[in-house]
């Protein structure tokens, strides 16, 4: 069993400390001046006391918040919980009377306005952010009456997702102009994705370091070799295990151990109208493997690039988790920021 532990912000009812700097001109004497009672909206606290000061200097007032509030009726704790609702899925209108239910009451409007400016803080935050290994993947989310294709960049460093595209996987010039300027923007190295073609190119065109999730890679080789098994001529079995091996080791110069095995089995004797025939698709896979080998082992030269792109995944799946339940995104600006805040948290 598991237990997952939910972190949000802790509510003071009160402060003892004192304002260090004033907000206006950055005195830092002051005078007490007065003190009010403030209602708030939140699970447990339902009052913080909220002093107001006067700089010494400037000789003008402000106040001093308890922790975890801020001129805003609801907490930072209410806030967020809000929006984790909302990220678990459920609609503004749902998460208004799961609040009632705790004796808190927030209209829906509330939540979504809650909702937009945690998305736009979340953006905010990851603009100018360094990033250096990125697991990129592309994911269909439903809007606007069909399926769009959504790219999703996250940073392997921890996790969170960096961004959207609203580009296809597929094309890989539209991926290349919108990974170049992420790539300017915050500095990216090394590139973790599945074993897509257009994927490939791009990353050499913008001379990334490169890492194709292995998990990828064993489920469809594995599914290609247990379809040779039936089909190849018996003497050549030996040649399966051989990759399997390989393939399990991930040794650095594991091409030229599948070049030599390319190289004993006969040569192509189907014509190009012709299906193709086991041992010819045997050699198409040892040349597949070969030409993409360095993608597979990049990990092994930098320590911190991970062998697979399940993070990635993990985010796209919490991305879906949200994407299933909205409908009427009015905008794909709108759509992104609702899935990188749904990504981003709910973990
Ligand atoms: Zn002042």
């Amino acid at each position: 069993m598991s237990i997952v532990v939910l972190k949000l912000p802790d509510v003071k009812r009160k402060t003892k400390e004192r304002p260090s700097k004033c907000l206006y001109c950055e005195g830092e004497t002051f005078q007490r001046w007065g003190e009010v009672n403030k209602p708030v909206k939140d699970v447990r606290v339902r009052n913080v006391k909220v002093y107001r000061y006067r700089c010494c200097r400037c000789k003008r007032t402000f106040r001093q918040y308890p922790a975890g509030n801020t001129r805003a009726d609801q907490t930072e704790r209410l806030r967020l919980f809000a929006v984790l609702l909302w990220t678990l899925g459920l609609s503004y209108r749902a998460g208004s009377l799961i609040l009632s239910g705790l004796k808190v009451m927030v209209s829906f409007m509330t939540i979504w306005r809650d909702v937009q400016a945690e998305a736009q803080q979340i953006k905010k935050h990851n603009q100018w952010k360094a990033v250096r290994i990125l697991g990129l993947d592309g994911a269909y989310v439903l809007g606007w009456g069909e399926k769009q294709p959504v790219l999703v960049a996250v940073d392997l460093g921890t996790g969170e997702p960096l961004t959207l595209g609203y580009v296809n996987e597929y094309d890989p010039q539209a991926v290349q102009r919108w990974l170049a300027s992420l790539v300017q923007r915050h500095g990216i190295t090394v590139i973790v994705t599945d074993d897509l073609s257009s994927y490939k190119v791009v990353a050499e065109k913008l001379q990334l370091g490169h890492q194709v999730c292995q998990f990828h890679v064993r489920r469809w080789v594995g599914k290609t070799l247990k379809d040779l098994q039936e089909t190849i001529p018996k003497p050549w079995l030996w040649v399966l295990d051989d990759i399997r091996q390989v393939l399990d080791v991930l040794p650095p110069d594991g091409s030229k151990t599948l070049y030599a095995l390319w190289k004993q089995l006969p040569g192509r004797r189907s014509l190009p109208n012709q299906a193709r025939s086991a041992l010819e698709q045997l050699r198409d896979l040892l040349l597949r493997l070969c030409e993409h080998w360095q993608t597979y082992c990049a990990f092994q030269s930098e320590p911190q690039v991970p062998w697979t792109n399940n993070a990635t995944e993990r985010a796209i799946g919490r991305m879906k988790m949200r994407a299933r339940t909205v409908r009427g995104y009015k905008s794909w600006q709108g759509m992104a920021a609702g899935l990188m805040l749904a990504g981003s948290y709910a973990r």
